[in-house]
């Protein structure tokens, strides 16, 4: 199958690419990008519209509309195996692919956890039967994510674990971490740290300060996130090892972040997630569990961080943390309630917002969407690009299009969003994944 993909702005940051043009896409990979109307295979016919591709060849006319390569999603929980009451692999991806992500990492807290080969190809076969878009399998750092003792890192990562993570959990021994970091420089693998320091975020349900009192509600202070950040750049520092900072929530975090850059600590590279950016502490407010996550939602003051942080580089990549769960979990009592939002289908739109703030172009945002996170799991040279060769994953956007976020409409199993109501624009139109087209508008 050829499909031909006329009049699109294409944005690709990868090749520094931001004009009007055709794309031809064959047998699932770009074959090429060219000037509107000048046809394929040497034919030459340029400034012929009402030209259509040789018989059997489909065409998508995206006037108006901006393509980007598919999104590239670092963090997401697909719950399977385990928990498939709050999401699967089915419906996880085809939460994605509606929110324009092409490829996701999934963190490895299953039951069973991902911490052996056999699971990692468990997830692998899944996605390949039932998966809507590309799935690539975290493992865990240490064996049950119990924090004691390593995984068989080596294995999984030929059985095909793109990194590493206890994810949810902090790995609260350094030494631990030491070794997890050390083997990681070795094999040039990625260890993601879930920054927590569990003794001091002592059971608390949200952020430390007086709304927490208020409420009567344990608070975590900034400090049981920034603690682990900077221990963990100084393992870095120590190792050499590859490190990537999960979910990045606090204003102390963004500038431990900031001065290791600046230092040149080996490779760190950090993400942030949607409600790190639009939304404050306030969102729990009448005990909203929906707004409850891990880490607490914080203040205005770390919310402005996080944006100047994304704006000036020290934020590399943004990511969902998709964390479904059942409505029922999230209904009862706030202390009891898991923490998580389902993060897929709002994340684009909630990051224009930040291109409409000026806080970044809408490259800068599809870079740290799509290519730097493809870049930092090694997958740039058929992911987060639309560069010839490259797998057919992309996105068409109408970005002007404003929509009512509604939950109850979600592809994913999990409602679970302080967003439900929220105006957004620039809702995917199609989505292109694993040679699949889908299209809703
Ligand atoms: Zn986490």
């Amino acid at each position: 199958m050829s499909l031909l993909i006329t009049n699109a702005r294409i944005i690709d940051p990868s090749q520094k690419m931001d004009k009007v043009c055709d794309i031809v896409i064959e047998d699932r990979k770009i074959r090429e990008i060219h000037a509107h109307g000048a046809r394929g295979r040497g034919q030459g016919t340029k400034g012929n519209k009402e030209q259509t591709p040789a018989g059997g060849d489909q065409v998508i006319d995206a006037k108006g509309m901006l393509v980007v390569p598919g999104l590239v999603d670092m963090h997401v929980h697909l719950r399977e195996p385990g928990f498939e009451y709050k999401e699967t692999i089915k419906t996880g991806t085809e939460a994605a692919v509606r929110g324009g992500v092409t490829s996701v990492c999934c963190m490895p807290n299953t039951n069973p956890v991902n911490d052996t080969p056999g699971i990692t190809e468990f997830i692998l076969r899944k996605a390949i039967q039932e998966g809507s878009c590309s799935i690539f399998p975290v493992g865990a750092i240490t064996k049950g994510q119990k924090g004691e003792e390593l995984a068989e890192l080596g294995m999984m990562f030929d059985a095909g674990c793109v990194a590493f993570s206890d994810d949810g959990r902090p790995v609260m021994d350094s030494l631990v971490m030491r070794r997890a970091l050390e083997y990681s420089r070795i094999r040039n693998m990625l260890i993601i740290s879930h920054a927590e320091d569990l003794s001091l975020a002592a059971g608390g349900v949200m952020n430390e300060g007086l709304l927490a009192v208020t409420m009567g509600l344990r608070g975590i202070p900034a400090q049981a996130e920034e603690i682990m950040v900077a221990r963990d750049i100084a393992l870095a520092e120590l190792t050499g090892g590859r490190l990537h900072i999960a979910h990045v929530s606090t204003a102390g975090s963004v500038e431990l972040l900031r001065t290791a850059k600046k230092r040149g600590v080996a490779e760190i590279t950090a993400e942030t997630c949607p409600h790190y950016f639009s939304i404050t502490e306030e969102a729990v407010s009448g005990y909203n569990a929906n707004a409850k996550v891990n880490p607490p939602l914080r203040t205005i003051g770390d919310v402005e961080a996080i944006r100047q942080g994304l704006h000036d580089g020290t934020i590399d990549v943004i990511a969902t943390d998709h964390a479904p769960h059942h409505k029922d979990e999230k209904s009862g009592e706030f202390d009891n309630a898991p923490p998580g939002i389902s993060g897929l289908e709002t994340s684009f739109g909630l990051s224009m917002r930040l291109v409409d703030d000026k806080v970044l172009t809408i490259d800068q945002l599809v870079e740290k969407m799509s290519c730097m996170p493809a870049r930092i799991l090694g997958l740039s040279g058929s992911k987060g690009t639309l560069k010839p060769g490259a797998d057919s994953d992309l996105v068409i956007i109408n970005t002007e299009k404003e929509y009512v976020v509604n939950a109850s409409d979600f592809r994913s199993k999990g409602k679970n969003t302080p967003f439900d109501g929220w105006n957004l624009k620039a809702r995917p139109a199609v989505t292109i994944a694993k040679g699949r087209i889908y299209t809703w508008e």
